[in-house]
């Protein structure tokens, strides 16, 4: 997978990519990330990027140009996609993250400031996805929430111990609660099913748990989960 990130401020990418788990992953191959920044396809001596509305109104507005151009300079796989990050877009959720997972390369495109001039929507068309119904500042969030979101989904990108198997949306439910060490913090003592080695138990206690939690923090999901059933 190649995540190709047109991007003002490809700082913001790489150090997020520098850590962790996506370091691990970055460092192993099991994807890349790239990033073009349009400043560098200005044809203005002053590396211009932005400018007033026509119109009128606050702040300023991402040129077509220089951003049509750096997404032209993408090299294209065959299995790809092209993302805008817009809260204008549908809203990210599991179900989008697994279908993007299977693709080769994902072209992510990070607006600022007001936003897109329109004609980059009209030349580019991109898929737009939305974080949620709020604004942010830039594109630089959303496009690093869906690279983390899509790569914990690609073989390789976490270690068995850190499966994604068992996360919340997996199955339809929210998942279960964890503990750790201590036994007892606080008068606060982890369930006994769990210290029990019993791995039935373990799996039906987990189960009830999370359809427990489902119902009560996301009704709307318990709802679909159970028309599933
Ligand atoms: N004026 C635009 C509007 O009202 O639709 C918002 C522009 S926002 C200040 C600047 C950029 O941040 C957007 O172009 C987009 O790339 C990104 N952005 C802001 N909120 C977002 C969200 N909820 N989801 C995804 N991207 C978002």
């Amino acid at each position: 997978m190649i995540f190709d990130v047109i991007t003002l401020f490809p700082e913001m990418i790489k150090d997020y990519c520098g850590y962790s788990i996506m370091k691990r992953a970055v460092d192993n191959e099991i994807f890349s990330v790239n990033t073009i920044n349009p400043r560098d396809f200005t044809l203005d001596k002053h590396k211009k990027v932005d400018d007033t509305p026509y119109g009128g109104g606050a702040g300023m507005v991402l040129m077509a140009q220089p951003y049509v151009d750096a997404y032209e300079s993408i090299k294209r796989q065959e299995n790809s996609a092209t993302i805008m990050l817009s809260p204008q877009g549908e809203p990210l959720a599991d179900c989008i993250v697994n279908e993007l997972a299977k693709l080769d390369q994902i072209i992510l495109m990070c607006g600022h400031y007001e936003g897109f001039d329109e004609r980059i929507r009209d030349i580019i068309k991109p898929r737009e996805i939305s974080l949620g119904d709020f604004v942010l500042t830039g594109g630089e969030l959303p496009a690093l929430c869906l690279i983390d979101a899509v790569s914990r989904k690609i073989n390789g990108t976490l270690g068995k111990i850190e499966s994604a198997d068992e996360d919340s949306f997996s199955n339809g439910l929210i998942e279960y609660p964890h503990y750790t060490r201590p036994r007892e913090y606080r008068g606060l003592v982890v369930p006994e099913v769990l210290l029990n080695g019993n791995h039935k138990e373990i799996n039906e206690y987990r189960l009830r748990q999370s359809i427990e939690r489902t119902k009560t923090k996301r009704p709307d999901l318990y709802k679909k989960w159970l028309k599933n059933q």
